[in-house]
């Protein structure tokens, strides 16, 4: 399935945007891939030659991941605390290796956000 060319309203490129990048795919196109390994942006699409490294994702990304994923823990081990009482040993040894996990699969699919995010609102550099 082909995305639509990309549309003139602000709130149609940036949800357009978001899910191309949330795949991992040029913003501009969605066909080809932004990203050239896990976390470092290719330097131009290779199907419609999007400029796609002068977008700057920064800190927004890790920023991002942060937030949810300490969302997720901190309740986790208090839902676990309150209903289990386990000891700290097996509180660290669930949720230490679930943080970890849990950003580093999360991280490049919200870089991916933000560049599509980037892109819908023409922010480079
Ligand atoms: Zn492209």
């Amino acid at each position: 399935m082909h995305d639509a060319p990309a549309p003139e309203t602000s709130a149609n490129r940036l949800w357009t945007g978001l899910r191309r990048g949330l795949r991992r795919k040029c913003p501009n196109c969605g066909h080809g891939f932004a990203f050239n390994g896990y976390l470092a942006l290719r330097s131009q699409c290779e199907v419609c030659e999007h400029p796609i490294g002068e977008y700057r994702c920064d800190d927004a990304p890790p920023y991002f991941t942060i937030f949810l994923v300490g969302h997720i823990v901190v309740g986790g081990a208090l839902t676990m605390e309150q209903s289990m009482s386990p000891s700290l040993a097996l509180q660290l040894s669930v949720w230490l290796p679930t943080t970890v996990i849990l950003c580093l699969a999360i991280l490049p699919f919200i870089k991916g956000a933000i560049l599509g995010t980037q892109w819908a609102m023409k922010i480079k550099g």
